[in-house]
């Protein structure tokens, strides 16, 4: 059990748990790691105990393998959360990047709208124009023609 314990805590996440192997005590006094010597099931493994034991023990035990266990499981909860933050983080620049988009594109309709009724003003100017043009120009055939037939009799 011990062994296969070994195998999953390989990896950089094995190296960062191990620099901050601080296990404290009740007394708040870093636990020294210690073997187990008694015949039995547990010999051999190694625990986290009280640094004032026997003497003036606060009763603090904890197996080495089940703290490494829940420092590997913190720290993954750690690297979780921070993937959440991050993802959060983003989450909200594309939310602002939509915002600024979305005005952009309002402030865009407006003047394209804008622009429209610029052009359907100007059409109509300038359709007023050439009707204008139009009559200008019949009237002068118009007079041309009346001209000529008065010279031609
Ligand atoms: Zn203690």
């Amino acid at each position: 059990m011990a062994s296969s314990h070994q195998s999953i805590g390989s990896g950089s996440s094995r190296s960062r748990s191990e620099q901050n192997r601080v296990v404290l005590c009740y007394h708040n006094e870093p636990a020294p790691v210690k073997t187990m010597r008694y015949n039995g099931p547990t010999l051999g493994r190694r625990f986290y105990g009280c640094p004032n034991w026997p003497n003036n023990t606060c009763g603090f035990f904890r197996w080495a393998d089940e703290v490494d266990d829940i420092r590997q499981l913190q720290f993954k909860i750690q690297e979780y959360i921070t993937e959440i933050v991050e993802l959060q983080m983003s989450h909200e620049m594309v939310e602002e990047e939509h915002k600024k988009l979305k005005k952009k594109y309002d402030k865009q309709q407006e003047e394209l709208e804008e622009s429209w009724m610029e052009n359907a003003t100007i059409r109509d100017g300038l359709y007023s124009a050439n009707a204008n043009k139009r009559l200008m120009l019949a009237l002068v055939v118009s007079w041309v023609f009346f001209a000529a037939l008065l010279l031609m009799n």
